[in-house]
C-alpha cells in the first residue's frame, strides 16, 4: 500500500458518509436547512462505490486495491457549522499585556542571486516580528504602504483576528480584493504573528491549536507544457529518484485554454505515460489551471481514474465554481482548487457543495494564516483536506508552519525547492530530506537570520 501521513479529524460520528441511500442527511440536528444539493449527495455516493471495470482492473493491475484510501469522503455540512467551525482560530493564551503596533516596514535585499523581500514590525515596547513576503513585492510595495500597514499602527496586535478583517474594510480597501491586496495583508500578519510567537516563545503552530507535526511530506510539481509527453514523464521520474518525494504533480490542458491542450495530444499520451514510469507506488497528481469545459474536463479526469490519481487541481476556470462542482459530481478523483481565490463565503460554498474535495488556499494570496486557518477548519467539519498552494520563494517556510498544526491537511504539500538557498535562515535550519521538510522549532516562524539580513537591505517606500 501507498505510505500515507495523512492524519484524519476525528469527524466521524454516524455513518461515514452521513447520508441514506436516497441522499437524505442522516442526524441533522441543526434545523437550518442543508444547502448540499441532491446531485452533490449522488456524487458523494457515486463516490462510494469502485466504478465497474477500472477499480477492478487497476487492482489486478497493480495487486491490490488503492482507491479506498485516495477517496476523501465528504460529509454534509450547514452554512452555521461552517461558520462555528470558522470562529476564533487565534489563540494567544498567557498574553495580558496590549502589544501596541509601533511600526511596519518592508525592505528588499538581495541573497542567492536573487531578490527577496522582509518585513519588519516592532511594538512601541520593543518587540520585533519578521516576515518574508513573495516576490509580488516588488510591485504591491505601494499597497503595503500605503494602504495596508498604516492601518494597523497603534493597534494592539492581539486583536489580530479582528485587524485583518478591519483592514478589508478600512478605506475601501475591499474594492481592491485579491491577490494584490491580500498579499500585503498577508505580509504584516505573518510578521505581527512571529511578533506574538515571539513575545510568548512558541512556534506559530502553536497559536493555532498546537502543533501536531513536524515533519511535513512534500510532493515535486513539473511546471512544463512545452515537454513532449515521453520527456515530461523522464522529468518526473528524474525528480522522485533526485527527491525521494513519493507523490508528484504535473501540468495537463494549456492553462486557461479552453480546451487546446499546449501540444495536441500531450495530455492523452501523459496521463497512462506517468502511471507506467513511475510505478504503482507513487501518488499522482495534475493540474489543469483552469483549461477544459465540463465535459472536457470530466473526460481527462476518467484518465486520471484509470490510473489511480489522487487529485485533479483546477480542471475548469478557477472562477466558474459551478462548473467545477460539475465535474467533481461526475467524477470520483479528488478535485481540488482554490489557489485564485480570496473570498472565505466561496470557499464556503465550494465546501458546503461539495464542489471540491481539496481546498488550496495560498496563504499569500488569501491574506495569511488566520484566513486560511478559517478555510482548513471549515473544510475539517466536511472532512475535506486543505493542501495550501505554494507562491514561490518561502512560501515553502510559511507553509511547513501552517502544515504542523492543520490537522486535515492533505497527505502530501507542494515544493518548489528553495531550502538550498534560505533553508538556512532558520532556526533551526530548514531541511528537506527523504522528500520532507522539517519544521523549525525557534519561536514564530523561526526566523533566525533577520538581523543580519537587514544589514544590506533597503526600505522600500
Ligand atoms: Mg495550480
Amino acid at each position: 500500500m501507498r505510505s500515507s501521513s495523512r492524519i484524519r479529524p476525528a469527524l466521524s460520528e454516524g455513518s461515514p458518509r452521513g447520508r441514506d441511500a436516497t441522499g437524505g442527511i442522516q442526524g441533522q440536528e441543526n434545523a437550518e436547512v442543508p444547502i448540499i444539493r441532491k446531485d452533490t449527495a449522488m456524487a458523494t455516493n457515486r463516490r462510494s462505490f469502485l466504478r465497474p471495470g477500472m477499480a477492478a482492473g487497476l487492482a489486478a493491475a497493480l495487486g491490490q486495491d488503492l482507491r479506498a484510501e485516495s477517496l476523501i469522503e465528504p460529509k454534509p455540512v450547514t452554512v452555521a457549522q461552517l461558520d462555528a467551525a470558522a470562529a476564533g482560530v487565534l489563540k494567544l493564551e498567557g498574553l495580558t499585556s496590549p502589544v501596541k503596533i509601533a511600526s511596519i516596514e518592508l525592505f528588499r535585499f538581495e541573497a542567492a542571486d536573487d531578490d527577496y523581500y522582509l518585513v519588519r514590525a516592532r511594538s512601541s515596547d520593543g518587540a520585533e516580528g519578521f516576515s518574508f513576503p513573495n516576490s509580488r513585492a516588488a510591485y504591491l510595495y505601494p499597497i503595503f504602504n500605503q494602504l495596508v500597514a498604516p492601518y494597523f499602527i497603534g493597534k494592539d496586535a492581539r486583536q489580530l483576528e479582528a485587524l485583518v478583517q478591519g483592514v478589508y474594510r478600512h478605506k475601501s480597501n475591499y474594492k481592491l480584493q485579491g491577490l494584490a491586496l491580500w498579499c500585503p495583508v498577508a505580509w504584516v500578519e505573518f510578521a505581527l504573528l512571529d511578533m506574538l510567537g515571539r513575545i510568548l516563545h512558541k512556534p506559530v503552530g502553536e497559536l493555532f491549536g498546537g502543533v501536531i507535526r513536524r515533519e511535513i511530506p512534500a510532493y515535486v510539481a513539473s511546471g512544463s507544457r512545452d515537454t513532449t509527453a515521453q520527456q515530461e514523464a523522464e522529468k518526473l521520474a528524474r525528480l522522485v529518484a533526485e527527491t525521494g518525494c513519493r507523490a508528484v504533480k504535473f501540468k495537463v490542458g494549456g492553462r486557461m485554454s479552453n480546451n487546446a491542450d499546449s501540444i495536441p495530444g500531450r495530455t492523452e499520451a501523459l496521463i497512462p505515460l506517468v502511471r507506467k514510469v513511475l510505478g504503482p507506488d507513487i501518488t499522482i497528481q495534475a493540474d489543469a489551471n483552469s483549461s477544459y469545459d465540463p465535459s472536457k474536463a470530466v473526460q481527462v479526469g476518467r484518465m486520471l481514474e484509470e490510473i489511480d490519481a489522487y487529485m485533479f487541481e483546477e480542471p475548469c476556470p478557477f472562477d466558474h465554481l459551478e462548473d467545477t462542482k460539475q465535474v467533481a459530481d461526475a467524477l470520483t478523483i479528488n478535485v481540488a482548487g482554490g489557489e485564485q481565490e480570496s473570498s472565505e463565503r466561496r470557499f464556503r460554498w465550494m465546501i458546503a457543495n461539495n464542489a471540491v474535495q481539496i481546498v488550496q488556499p495560498d496563504l499569500h494570496y488569501y491574506g495569511g494564516f488566520i484566513r486560511s486557518v478559517r478555510v482548513a477548519r471549515m473544510a475539517a467539519v466536511a472532512n475535506i483536506d486543505i493542501t495550501l498552494h505554494i507562491s514561490g520563494g518561502l512560501g515553502y517556510s510559511q507553509m511547513v508552519h501552517f502544515a504542523s498544526c492543520t490537522p486535515n491537511m492533505g497527505r502530501f504539500q507542494e515544493y518548489e525547492g528553495g531550502v538550498r538557498e534560505t533553508g538556512g535562515w532558520f532556526d533551526p535550519p530548514i531541511v528537506f530530506k527523504d522528500g520532507a521538510l522539517t519544521v523549525p522549532i525557534g519561536p514564530g516562524f523561526g526566523i533566525a537570520a533577520a538581523q543580519d539580513l537587514l544589514k544590506n537591505a533597503s526600505k522600500m517606500i
